[in-house]
């Protein structure tokens, strides 16, 4: 059976937050040399280098699935995974709709960068993508659903855009069961601080900024590949 070693939060240049080295070729190569061979990418609001990095993939064995990090009216961070890009497409038609109309203050939080594979620049996006959409957790998560995808909150235990400093506690209504802790903490660390995690299986991912973020903490066993296919190991295992 195929095993994965798995980035399942991973930013681009198109990130205002993330390295300028974070482009398409240059993180393909850094992962192979890692030994990770499954990668997500989830950029603020926006999945378009989703495409470019999946493009500098083929023939390397890495395989890219296409997703957004999305911001909730919550201001809670989820990672949005899809198997293809018209998904990520139906999703993104919906978020440029609940963005608010404001211009990224390039000076402040550094520039949105839209890159083919070969990480040549080709747009800069100027819609402040760093906010908070208008669209509800609860919203977002059926949304994602339905779509096919997988709807992750991630890091969870964080200050900044984490579920539990949003909303003091998991919303019973929310249709999700995998949960994202950041790197800054342990599995133990995390189950003691909430203990309603217990309930539902945890996974740690680096939320990668830089070529130095990788963990690669997710390990996978796949008899086919595809987002149904992760969340359903995901339950079993962790
Ligand atoms: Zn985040
Ligand atoms: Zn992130």
């Amino acid at each position: 059976m195929p095993h994965y070693r798995a980035e399942l939060h991973v930013h681009t240049v198109l990130s205002a937050c993330a390295g300028i080295e974070m482009i398409p070729p240059i993180i393909i190569e850094t992962v192979q040399k890692l030994g990770i061979n499954l990668i997500a990418i989830t950029d603020h609001n926006s999945g378009a280098n989703a495409k470019s990095v999946m493009d500098a993939a083929k023939g390397t064995g890495v395989s890219v699935l296409p997703g957004m990090e999305l911001e909730t009216a919550e201001e809670v961070h989820a990672l949005c995974l899809f198997d293809t890009l018209e998904q990520l497409q139906c999703l993104q038609n919906i978020v440029d709709t609940h963005l608010p109309p404001m211009q990224n203050n390039e000076d402040f939080f550094g520039s949105q960068l839209i890159v083919d594979k070969h990480g040549n620049f080709l747009v800069k996006e100027d819609r402040m993508l760093l906010t908070s959409t208008s669209i509800s957790i609860q919203k977002a998560c059926e949304l994602v659903t339905e779509m096919g995808g997988l709807f992750i909150p991630a890091h969870v235990n964080r200050e900044a855009n984490g579920l539990f400093s949003h909303l003091g506690t998991i919303p019973p209504d929310l249709s999700t069961d995998i949960f994202e802790i950041s790197r800054h903490i342990t599995r133990e660390t995390a189950f003691a601080r909430y203990p309603e995690l217990k309930n539902f299986h945890v996974i740690q991912n680096g939320d990668v900024h830089y070529l130095d973020g990788f963990l690669g903490a997710v390990e996978l066993d796949l008899q086919t590949f595809s987002v149904k296919a992760i969340a359903d190991y995901i339950a079993q295992n962790y």
